[in-house]
């Protein structure tokens, strides 16, 4: 499939308009790197490192994570990897972590609420991210932040890692970004404080539609019921944009959604300017972004919205068939 883009591998993703949308690839393993320039993505939006973890059956040990994270840097070439701490709980069990009964495992003690309670697992892996990076920038995000005392939490914790590093000697990465993954509604509404506190934000669609709808994303009846054009929704995104915007802090985008075309489509006339996709989507979402104006697809979301529709998805679908 990656074959048929390949003219367009190394063209940038710009719409007609003139506007240029980063287009970066999700990952979680060291084979998935290839990928990086067969696919033609700028670098990695989302690792998810949870999977060095699934596959054993104890904890891995620093030394073995740091030379992974640092296999996975070395193949990136310098291309930024954004690495989110890990994200067990929920749907990611570990079987040796005391297994917790829950009734909403989603809504439950996952991802950052884990890494804060019980905080050697993520000084641990804070720490094999910075022994990875020395002497490169290095990028890192925590996931499921509901609150901005979480991400002040876990800044701090990442703070005393590279203290820690710096007294012990060893080499520090050579630039640091450290920001959040926004995945609930209410981070959305956080103080304007928090939105220039974070060095980034990286909008987790498949988290944040689910509890915006409240329909489990893993769950066959519901998970399709509610559609990601929906203006609800949309308000919901540009919200987020916005206060990014004004706090001069890059937003991107790195759900599912950013790799179906139409989706990644509307996110970009809404005003995201980088969007994280599985890598096979890059082509294709590079393919249909090259032929389309921002500002016109802009017009005919507004227009939509203006004329009442509860989605845009026919006006704006209509309008990609028309423009042959
Ligand atoms: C998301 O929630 O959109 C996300 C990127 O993270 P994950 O799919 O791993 O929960
Ligand atoms: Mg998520």
């Amino acid at each position: 499939a990656m074959e048929r883009y390949a003219s367009i591998r190394d063209l940038p993703a710009e719409a007609t308009c003139g506007t240029v949308i980063g287009l970066h690839m999700n990952a979680g393993l060291i084979a998935d790197l290839p990928s990086l320039p067969s696919s033609g993505a700028e670098g990695v939006g989302l690792f998810r490192t949870e999977l060095q973890f699934l596959v054993r059956n104890q904890m891995p040990q620093r030394g073995e994570l740091a030379a992974i994270y640092s296999h996975v840097m070395d193949s990136a070439h310098g291309k930024r990897v954004a690495f989110r701490t890990l994200d067990i709980g929920s749907d990611k069990v570990l079987s040796y972590m005391k297994p917790t009964e829950e009734p909403n495992p989603a809504m439950g003690w996952r991802a950052i609420r884990v890494g804060l309670d019980k905080p050697g697992v993520l000084r641990m892996q804070l720490q094999a991210l910075i022994r990875a990076a020395k002497g490169r920038p290095l990028t890192v995000m925590f996931p499921f932040i509901a609150h901005p005392d979480e991400f002040r939490a876990a800044r701090c914790e990442f703070d005393k890692a590279m203290d820690r590093e710096r007294i012990l000697g060893h080499a520090l990465p050579q630039s640091v970004e450290v920001g959040a993954m926004l995945e609930t509604p209410s981070l959305a509404f956080a103080p304007d404080g928090f939105f220039r506190e974070v060095d980034f934000i990286s909008v987790g669609g498949n988290d944040l539609k689910q509890f915006f709808f409240a329909a489990d994303r893993e769950n066959e009846s519901v998970r399709r019921r509610y559609d990601t054009l929906d203006v609800s929704y949309l308000a919901l995104l540009e919200t987020i944009i916005r206060r990014c915007d004004d706090a001069g802090t890059p937003v991107s985008f790195c759900g599912e959604d950013a790799g179906r075309p139409v989706e990644a489509l509307a996110l970009s006339a809404l005003g995201f300017r980088s969007l994280s996709m599985r890598p096979a989507s890059i082509g294709p979402v590079k393919h249909l972004l090259r032929r389309f104006s921002l500002q016109e697809a802009r017009a005919v979301i507004d227009k939509a919205r203006a004329a009442g529709a509860s989605s845009v998805r026919d006006a704006v679908t209509e309008w990609i068939s028309t423009q042959g």
